[in-house]
Protein backbone atom coordinates (compact mmCIF):
# COMPACT_ATOMS: atom_id res chain seq x y z
CA UNK A 1 0.00 0.00 0.00
CA UNK A 2 0.85 3.52 -0.66
CA UNK A 3 1.12 6.49 1.31
CA UNK A 4 1.45 10.63 0.32
CA UNK A 5 2.18 13.05 3.56
CA UNK A 6 1.35 16.64 2.64
CA UNK A 7 2.91 18.83 5.30
CA UNK A 8 0.85 22.10 5.61
CA UNK A 9 2.29 25.49 7.37
CA UNK A 10 3.57 28.53 6.23
CA UNK A 11 6.19 28.47 9.16
CA UNK A 12 7.68 25.32 7.53
CA UNK A 13 7.66 26.98 4.85
CA UNK A 14 9.69 30.12 5.71
CA UNK A 15 12.03 27.70 7.79
CA UNK A 16 10.92 29.18 11.00
CA UNK A 17 10.01 25.29 11.88
CA UNK A 18 11.85 22.60 10.90
CA UNK A 19 9.54 19.64 9.69
CA UNK A 20 10.09 16.48 11.95
CA UNK A 21 6.34 15.16 11.27
CA UNK A 22 6.76 14.03 7.77
CA UNK A 23 10.11 11.86 8.80
CA UNK A 24 8.25 10.38 12.17
CA UNK A 25 5.31 9.30 10.11
CA UNK A 26 7.34 8.32 7.15
CA UNK A 27 9.83 6.06 9.38
CA UNK A 28 6.76 4.45 11.33
CA UNK A 29 4.42 3.98 8.04
CA UNK A 30 7.56 2.25 5.98
CA UNK A 31 7.72 -0.35 9.41
CA UNK A 32 4.46 -1.06 8.84
CA UNK A 33 4.70 -1.79 5.07
CA UNK A 34 2.95 1.14 3.85
CA UNK A 35 5.22 2.69 1.09
CA UNK A 36 5.31 6.41 0.94
CA UNK A 37 5.69 7.93 -2.50
CA UNK A 38 5.73 11.56 -1.55
CA UNK A 39 6.11 13.97 0.93
CA UNK A 40 5.23 17.65 -0.05
CA UNK A 41 5.46 20.88 1.95
CA UNK A 42 2.39 23.53 1.11
CA UNK A 43 1.23 26.37 2.31
CA UNK A 44 -1.99 27.17 4.61
CA UNK A 45 -3.51 28.73 1.56
CA UNK A 46 -6.87 27.17 1.07
CA UNK A 47 -6.00 26.80 -2.83
CA UNK A 48 -2.84 25.28 -2.14
CA UNK A 49 -4.32 22.75 0.07
CA UNK A 50 -7.24 21.87 -2.29
CA UNK A 51 -4.87 21.90 -4.93
CA UNK A 52 -2.51 19.12 -3.69
CA UNK A 53 -5.43 17.33 -2.17
CA UNK A 54 -6.77 17.10 -5.73
CA UNK A 55 -3.86 16.23 -7.00
CA UNK A 56 -3.00 13.57 -3.90
CA UNK A 57 -7.23 12.03 -4.64
CA UNK A 58 -6.30 11.75 -8.48
CA UNK A 59 -2.91 9.84 -7.86
CA UNK A 60 -2.60 5.95 -6.75
CA UNK A 61 -1.62 6.00 -3.59
CA UNK A 62 -3.64 4.32 -0.76
CA UNK A 63 -3.26 6.94 2.08
CA UNK A 64 -3.26 10.85 2.51
CA UNK A 65 -2.15 11.97 5.36
CA UNK A 66 -1.78 15.82 6.06
CA UNK A 67 -0.11 17.38 9.46
CA UNK A 68 -0.82 20.65 10.40
CA UNK A 69 -3.08 23.85 10.25
CA UNK A 70 -5.99 21.78 12.42
CA UNK A 71 -5.70 24.62 14.82
CA UNK A 72 -8.62 26.94 15.71
CA UNK A 73 -6.90 30.38 14.77
CA UNK A 74 -7.31 32.05 11.59
CA UNK A 75 -3.99 30.94 10.25
CA UNK A 76 -5.03 27.49 10.40
CA UNK A 77 -7.50 27.15 7.40
CA UNK A 78 -7.14 23.01 7.25
CA UNK A 79 -10.71 22.12 8.50
CA UNK A 80 -12.68 24.47 6.73
CA UNK A 81 -10.89 23.89 3.33
CA UNK A 82 -11.38 20.53 4.14
CA UNK A 83 -14.72 20.60 4.74
CA UNK A 84 -15.46 22.60 1.62
CA UNK A 85 -13.41 19.69 -0.58
CA UNK A 86 -15.19 17.02 0.89
CA UNK A 87 -18.84 18.63 0.06
CA UNK A 88 -19.47 18.67 3.68
CA UNK A 89 -20.26 20.97 6.36
CA UNK A 90 -18.27 21.30 10.15
CA UNK A 91 -20.01 20.21 13.08
CA UNK A 92 -19.53 19.61 17.08
CA UNK A 93 -18.70 16.56 17.41
CA UNK A 94 -20.23 15.98 21.06
CA UNK A 95 -17.29 13.03 22.21
CA UNK A 96 -14.33 15.80 20.94
CA UNK A 97 -16.17 18.90 23.06
CA UNK A 98 -16.78 17.02 25.99
CA UNK A 99 -12.79 15.88 25.98
CA UNK A 100 -11.63 19.46 24.94
CA UNK A 101 -14.32 20.97 27.97
CA UNK A 102 -12.76 18.40 30.55
CA UNK A 103 -9.08 18.94 29.45
CA UNK A 104 -9.17 22.84 29.07
CA UNK A 105 -11.55 24.01 32.35
CA UNK A 106 -9.35 22.72 34.80
CA UNK A 107 -7.84 25.55 36.91
CA UNK A 108 -10.35 27.69 37.03
CA UNK A 109 -10.33 28.10 33.20
CA UNK A 110 -13.45 28.56 31.55
CA UNK A 111 -14.05 27.68 27.75
CA UNK A 112 -14.38 30.47 24.92
CA UNK A 113 -15.33 30.13 21.68
CA UNK A 114 -12.21 29.59 20.03
CA UNK A 115 -11.13 26.45 21.95
CA UNK A 116 -15.05 24.92 21.43
CA UNK A 117 -14.45 25.55 17.36
CA UNK A 118 -11.38 22.43 17.86
CA UNK A 119 -14.34 20.41 17.89
CA UNK A 120 -15.83 21.06 14.54
CA UNK A 121 -15.35 18.30 11.89
CA UNK A 122 -16.64 17.16 8.81
CA UNK A 123 -19.73 15.74 9.55
CA UNK A 124 -18.88 12.22 7.60
CA UNK A 125 -15.57 12.49 8.97
CA UNK A 126 -14.94 9.68 11.45
CA UNK A 127 -12.80 11.99 14.82
CA UNK A 128 -10.54 10.17 16.52
CA UNK A 129 -10.04 12.13 19.91
CA UNK A 130 -6.65 13.76 20.94
CA UNK A 131 -5.53 12.07 24.00
CA UNK A 132 -2.33 14.81 23.79
CA UNK A 133 -3.83 17.89 22.69
CA UNK A 134 -7.03 19.92 21.74
CA UNK A 135 -7.72 19.32 17.99
CA UNK A 136 -9.07 15.98 17.31
CA UNK A 137 -7.43 14.08 14.05
CA UNK A 138 -9.69 13.42 11.53
CA UNK A 139 -9.84 9.97 9.38
CA UNK A 140 -12.30 9.92 6.53
CA UNK A 141 -12.91 7.58 3.31
CA UNK A 142 -13.44 8.86 0.33
CA UNK A 143 -12.96 7.45 -3.51
CA UNK A 144 -11.10 4.15 -1.99
CA UNK A 145 -8.79 5.99 0.06
CA UNK A 146 -8.35 7.15 3.24
CA UNK A 147 -7.46 10.63 4.27
CA UNK A 148 -6.07 11.51 7.65
CA UNK A 149 -5.30 14.95 9.04
CA UNK A 150 -2.96 15.25 11.68
CA UNK A 151 -2.38 18.06 13.82
CA UNK A 152 1.28 20.21 14.02
CA UNK A 153 2.65 20.04 17.26
CA UNK A 154 5.22 17.35 16.85
CA UNK A 155 4.45 15.77 20.51
CA UNK A 156 0.67 15.32 19.69
CA UNK A 157 0.96 14.15 16.28
CA UNK A 158 3.37 12.06 16.83
CA UNK A 159 2.57 10.29 19.83
CA UNK A 160 -1.01 9.96 18.63
CA UNK A 161 -0.23 8.73 15.06
CA UNK A 162 2.07 5.63 16.67
CA UNK A 163 0.01 4.63 19.59
CA UNK A 164 -3.56 5.12 17.91
CA UNK A 165 -3.18 5.41 13.47
CA UNK A 166 -0.38 2.98 13.09
CA UNK A 167 -2.25 -0.08 14.98
CA UNK A 168 -5.64 1.38 12.82
CA UNK A 169 -4.49 0.86 9.82
CA UNK A 170 -3.09 -2.41 11.00
CA UNK A 171 -6.38 -3.37 11.97
CA UNK A 172 -8.30 -2.06 8.91
CA UNK A 173 -5.22 -3.30 6.30
CA UNK A 174 -3.89 -6.52 5.66
CA UNK A 175 -0.45 -5.32 5.88
CA UNK A 176 3.02 -7.31 4.66
CA UNK A 177 5.85 -8.22 7.21
CA UNK A 178 9.19 -5.77 7.35
CA UNK A 179 11.98 -7.52 8.31
CA UNK A 180 14.90 -5.05 8.70
CA UNK A 181 18.85 -5.49 9.51
CA UNK A 182 21.76 -3.41 9.10
CA UNK A 183 25.34 -3.98 9.18
CA UNK A 184 28.16 -1.29 9.48
CA UNK A 185 31.20 -0.89 7.24
CA UNK A 186 34.05 0.95 7.54
CA UNK A 187 36.86 1.94 4.95
CA UNK A 188 35.09 2.02 2.34
CA UNK A 189 34.04 4.74 -0.14
CA UNK A 190 30.16 4.65 -1.17
CA UNK A 191 31.17 3.74 -5.08
CA UNK A 192 34.14 1.23 -3.69
CA UNK A 193 31.60 -0.63 -1.92
CA UNK A 194 29.06 -0.83 -4.67
CA UNK A 195 31.71 -1.72 -6.59
CA UNK A 196 33.06 -4.83 -4.29
CA UNK A 197 28.96 -5.79 -3.67
CA UNK A 198 28.03 -5.55 -7.41
CA UNK A 199 27.54 -9.53 -7.71
CA UNK A 200 26.41 -10.10 -4.09
CA UNK A 201 23.64 -7.54 -4.85
CA UNK A 202 22.32 -8.45 -8.70
CA UNK A 203 21.57 -11.98 -7.04
CA UNK A 204 19.75 -10.90 -3.82
CA UNK A 205 16.49 -12.02 -3.80
CA UNK A 206 13.30 -9.73 -5.38
CA UNK A 207 11.92 -9.24 -2.09
CA UNK A 208 15.20 -7.78 -0.56
CA UNK A 209 15.77 -4.57 -0.72
CA UNK A 210 19.47 -2.57 -0.09
CA UNK A 211 20.36 0.92 1.04
CA UNK A 212 23.62 2.07 1.73
CA UNK A 213 23.19 5.08 4.22
CA UNK A 214 26.96 6.66 4.54
CA UNK A 215 27.75 8.71 7.47
CA UNK A 216 30.95 10.02 8.44
CA UNK A 217 33.56 7.46 7.72
CA UNK A 218 31.07 4.75 8.28
CA UNK A 219 28.58 3.07 5.60
CA UNK A 220 25.11 1.42 7.00
CA UNK A 221 24.30 -1.38 4.57
CA UNK A 222 20.50 -1.52 5.37
CA UNK A 223 18.66 -5.09 4.10
CA UNK A 224 15.15 -5.01 4.07
CA UNK A 225 12.65 -7.39 3.39
CA UNK A 226 9.09 -7.77 2.47
CA UNK A 227 6.40 -10.42 2.14
CA UNK A 228 4.03 -12.84 4.16
CA UNK A 229 6.30 -15.30 5.03
CA UNK A 230 7.81 -13.95 8.13
CA UNK A 231 10.05 -17.02 8.94
CA UNK A 232 11.29 -17.11 5.39
CA UNK A 233 12.05 -13.14 5.29
CA UNK A 234 14.52 -13.87 8.38
CA UNK A 235 16.22 -16.46 7.36
CA UNK A 236 17.06 -14.79 3.87
CA UNK A 237 18.36 -11.70 5.74
CA UNK A 238 20.35 -14.06 7.49
CA UNK A 239 21.73 -15.68 4.86
CA UNK A 240 22.31 -12.60 2.82
CA UNK A 241 24.46 -11.36 5.90
CA UNK A 242 26.51 -14.00 5.93
CA UNK A 243 27.67 -13.40 2.54
CA UNK A 244 28.39 -10.02 2.92
CA UNK A 245 30.41 -10.73 6.07
CA UNK A 246 32.58 -13.36 3.66
CA UNK A 247 32.90 -10.52 0.99
CA UNK A 248 33.56 -8.13 3.05
CA UNK A 249 35.78 -9.60 6.16
CA UNK A 250 36.89 -6.98 8.70
CA UNK A 251 35.74 -3.89 7.18
CA UNK A 252 32.12 -5.30 8.09
CA UNK A 253 32.34 -4.08 11.60
CA UNK A 254 28.58 -5.01 13.16
CA UNK A 255 26.18 -7.05 11.78
CA UNK A 256 24.07 -7.14 15.72
CA UNK A 257 24.19 -3.29 16.27
CA UNK A 258 24.68 -0.16 14.13
CA UNK A 259 25.96 1.89 17.05
CA UNK A 260 29.63 1.40 17.61
CA UNK A 261 29.33 2.76 20.96
CA UNK A 262 27.14 0.03 21.90
CA UNK A 263 29.52 -2.79 21.06
CA UNK A 264 32.49 -0.61 22.90
CA UNK A 265 30.54 -0.50 25.99
CA UNK A 266 28.94 -4.09 25.63
CA UNK A 267 32.98 -5.04 25.63
CA UNK A 268 34.47 -3.40 27.67
CA UNK A 269 31.96 -4.23 30.98
CA UNK A 270 32.09 -8.12 29.89
CA UNK A 271 35.68 -7.61 30.08
CA UNK A 272 35.79 -5.77 33.36
CA UNK A 273 38.19 -2.89 31.06
CA UNK A 274 38.51 1.06 31.57
CA UNK A 275 38.41 3.65 29.84
CA UNK A 276 39.91 7.26 29.43
CA UNK A 277 40.70 9.94 27.16
CA UNK A 278 42.87 12.77 26.10
CA UNK A 279 41.47 15.13 23.84
CA UNK A 280 42.81 17.99 21.40
CA UNK A 281 41.34 18.02 17.98
CA UNK A 282 37.82 16.25 18.94
CA UNK A 283 37.43 18.70 21.83
CA UNK A 284 35.11 16.41 24.67
CA UNK A 285 33.43 14.85 21.13
CA UNK A 286 34.54 11.38 22.01
CA UNK A 287 33.91 11.65 25.25
CA UNK A 288 30.40 13.16 24.47
CA UNK A 289 29.41 10.45 22.23
CA UNK A 290 30.65 7.64 24.53
CA UNK A 291 28.53 9.06 27.37
CA UNK A 292 25.36 9.62 25.51
CA UNK A 293 25.03 5.93 25.71
CA UNK A 294 23.20 5.21 29.71
CA UNK A 295 25.30 3.32 31.68
CA UNK A 296 28.73 4.27 30.21
CA UNK A 297 30.13 5.24 34.06
CA UNK A 298 30.57 1.15 34.20
CA UNK A 299 33.81 1.54 31.98
CA UNK A 300 34.29 5.04 31.23
CA UNK A 301 36.46 6.88 33.95
CA UNK A 302 36.61 10.61 32.39
CA UNK A 303 38.66 12.52 29.75
CA UNK A 304 40.09 15.78 29.80
CA UNK A 305 40.32 17.79 26.68
CA UNK A 306 43.55 18.75 26.58
CA UNK A 307 43.62 21.50 23.82
CA UNK A 308 46.81 23.86 24.47
CA UNK A 309 49.89 22.63 24.69
CA UNK A 310 49.82 24.11 27.70
CA UNK A 311 47.73 21.63 29.30
CA UNK A 312 49.15 18.79 27.48
CA UNK A 313 52.28 20.00 29.91
CA UNK A 314 50.70 20.75 33.24
CA UNK A 315 47.73 18.49 33.41
CA UNK A 316 49.38 15.15 31.43
CA UNK A 317 52.34 15.80 32.08
CA UNK A 318 54.16 15.71 28.65
CA UNK A 319 57.60 17.79 28.95
CA UNK A 320 57.40 20.92 26.93
CA UNK A 321 60.88 19.77 25.04
CA UNK A 322 59.34 16.81 24.31
CA UNK A 323 56.37 18.27 22.69
CA UNK A 324 58.84 20.98 20.62
CA UNK A 325 61.15 18.34 19.47
CA UNK A 326 57.73 16.22 18.02
CA UNK A 327 54.99 19.25 17.27
CA UNK A 328 51.71 19.04 18.84
CA UNK A 329 50.68 17.25 16.09
CA UNK A 330 52.87 14.21 15.89
CA UNK A 331 52.55 10.28 16.52
CA UNK A 332 54.89 10.99 19.38
CA UNK A 333 52.90 13.41 20.98
CA UNK A 334 49.80 11.36 20.33
CA UNK A 335 51.09 8.51 21.81
CA UNK A 336 52.18 9.85 24.78
CA UNK A 337 49.16 11.51 25.59
CA UNK A 338 47.29 7.84 25.96
CA UNK A 339 49.62 7.00 27.87
CA UNK A 340 50.11 9.52 30.06
CA UNK A 341 45.69 9.83 29.96
CA UNK A 342 45.56 6.39 31.19
CA UNK A 343 48.24 6.96 34.29
CA UNK A 344 46.30 10.30 35.45
CA UNK A 345 42.48 8.33 34.97
CA UNK A 346 44.33 5.06 36.27
CA UNK A 347 42.61 3.12 33.54
CA UNK A 348 43.38 0.06 31.04
CA UNK A 349 42.85 1.44 28.05
CA UNK A 350 43.17 5.21 27.11
CA UNK A 351 42.56 7.04 23.46
CA UNK A 352 44.10 10.61 22.86
CA UNK A 353 43.59 12.42 19.53
CA UNK A 354 45.76 15.53 18.15
CA UNK A 355 45.26 17.23 14.82
CA UNK A 356 44.90 20.37 13.02
CA UNK A 357 41.02 21.24 12.16
CA UNK A 358 41.47 24.58 10.56
CA UNK A 359 40.67 26.98 8.79
CA UNK A 360 44.43 27.85 9.67
CA UNK A 361 47.17 25.37 10.77
CA UNK A 362 48.74 25.57 13.78
CA UNK A 363 51.65 26.91 15.79
CA UNK A 364 54.40 24.69 13.75
CA UNK A 365 52.64 24.63 10.24
CA UNK A 366 51.22 21.42 10.18
CA UNK A 367 48.53 21.41 7.68
CA UNK A 368 44.91 21.47 7.84
CA UNK A 369 43.27 18.01 7.72
CA UNK A 370 45.93 16.28 9.43
CA UNK A 371 45.49 13.68 12.49
CA UNK A 372 46.69 11.47 15.18
CA UNK A 373 45.22 9.23 17.35
CA UNK A 374 46.78 6.81 19.98
CA UNK A 375 45.72 4.34 21.68
CA UNK A 376 47.21 2.76 24.89
CA UNK A 377 46.10 -0.36 26.11
CA UNK A 378 47.43 -2.47 29.29
CA UNK A 379 51.26 -1.11 28.65
CA UNK A 380 51.56 -1.00 25.27
CA UNK A 381 50.82 1.78 22.60
CA UNK A 382 49.57 2.05 19.06
CA UNK A 383 48.98 4.91 16.43
CA UNK A 384 47.57 5.89 13.40
CA UNK A 385 47.66 8.83 11.32
CA UNK A 386 45.18 10.75 9.29
CA UNK A 387 44.79 13.33 6.42
CA UNK A 388 41.84 14.78 5.37
CA UNK A 389 42.80 17.89 3.65
CA UNK A 390 39.43 19.02 1.94
CA UNK A 391 36.97 18.90 4.66
CA UNK A 392 35.23 20.84 7.07
CA UNK A 393 36.50 21.45 10.86
CA UNK A 394 33.04 19.98 11.65
CA UNK A 395 33.00 16.97 9.00
CA UNK A 396 36.89 16.38 10.47
CA UNK A 397 36.15 16.62 13.96
CA UNK A 398 33.41 13.80 13.24
CA UNK A 399 35.70 11.47 11.27
CA UNK A 400 38.64 11.89 13.76
CA UNK A 401 35.84 10.93 16.54
CA UNK A 402 34.71 7.83 14.55
CA UNK A 403 38.13 6.84 13.86
CA UNK A 404 39.09 6.66 17.21
CA UNK A 405 36.20 4.47 17.93
CA UNK A 406 36.87 2.22 15.39
CA UNK A 407 40.50 1.93 16.69
CA UNK A 408 39.34 1.21 19.95
CA UNK A 409 37.09 -1.09 17.89
CA UNK A 410 39.53 -2.91 15.62
CA UNK A 411 42.48 -2.94 18.20
CA UNK A 412 40.51 -4.40 21.09
CA UNK A 413 37.25 -6.58 19.76
CA UNK A 414 37.91 -7.52 16.25
CA UNK A 415 41.48 -8.15 16.09
CA UNK A 416 41.77 -10.45 19.04
P1 LIG B 1 -0.56 23.97 13.70
O1 LIG B 1 -1.23 22.67 14.00
O2 LIG B 1 -0.33 24.16 12.24
O3 LIG B 1 -1.24 25.13 14.35
O4 LIG B 1 0.89 23.91 14.34
C1 LIG B 1 1.07 23.94 15.73
C2 LIG B 1 2.55 23.99 16.08
O5 LIG B 1 3.24 22.85 15.58
C3 LIG B 1 3.29 25.20 15.54
O6 LIG B 1 4.20 25.67 16.52
C4 LIG B 1 4.07 24.66 14.38
O7 LIG B 1 5.24 25.38 14.14
C5 LIG B 1 4.34 23.24 14.78
N1 LIG B 1 4.35 22.39 13.59
C6 LIG B 1 3.40 22.38 12.62
N2 LIG B 1 3.72 21.49 11.65
C7 LIG B 1 4.90 20.94 12.00
C8 LIG B 1 5.77 19.97 11.40
N3 LIG B 1 5.47 19.37 10.24
N4 LIG B 1 6.92 19.65 12.05
C9 LIG B 1 7.22 20.25 13.22
N5 LIG B 1 6.46 21.17 13.83
C10 LIG B 1 5.32 21.53 13.24
MG1 LIG C 1 0.00 25.99 11.34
Amino acid sequence: MKACIIVIGDEILSGRTLDTNSNFIAKKLDLTGVSVTEISTISDNPDSIVTKLKEAFASDTNFIITTGGLGPTKDDKTKQTLAEFLSDQLVINQPALDYITQLYCTNGRTMNDLTRKQALVPSHSEVIINRYGTAPILWTKKSNKILINLPGVPYETQAMFEEFIIPKIKKEFNLPFIVRRSVIVVDYLESELATTLTDWENNLPDFVSLSYLPSGARIELRLSAKGTDKKLLEETITKEIKKLSQILHEKLISTTSTNIIEIIADFFSKNNLTLSIAESITGGNISHKITSLAGSSVYYKGGITAYSSLIKESVLKIPEPFIHTHKVVSEEVAKEMAIRCAKLFNSDVAISTTGVAGPSSDEFNDPVGLAYIGLYVHGNTYVKKYYYPHVTRDEMITRITNKALEFIYFEMIENK
